[in-house]
């Protein structure tokens, strides 16, 4: 089963601001510094979840896709 995921995308951008993990309805993301850390299982219970991405302003984050098995693609992060 398909579900979303974020990734830092442009870690450049990021802001530090920690608003991502305080929008997250799970707590999935972990930390920010000293790297971006998502516990992507919780992600999978909410398939078309994108809080994180959506409350992200300085657009450091991306949402991913799994493929249809739920796998991530490792080459595509
Ligand atoms: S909301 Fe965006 S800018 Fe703020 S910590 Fe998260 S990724 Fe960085
Ligand atoms: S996709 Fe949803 S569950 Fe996953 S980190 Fe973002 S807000 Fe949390």
């Amino acid at each position: 089963m398909k579900f979303n995921y974020p990734v830092l995308a442009h870690p450049e951008k990021c802001q530090h601001c920690k608003t991502c993990m305080k929008a997250c309805p799970l707590s999935a993301i972990i930390d920010i510094d000293p790297r971006f850390k998502v516990d992507i299982s919780k992600c999978k219970t909410r398939i078309d979840c994108f809080y994180c991405v959506m409350n992200c302003k300085s657009g450091a984050l991306t949402l991913k896709q799994t493929d249809a098995e739920g796998n991530v693609n490792i080459s595509k992060q």
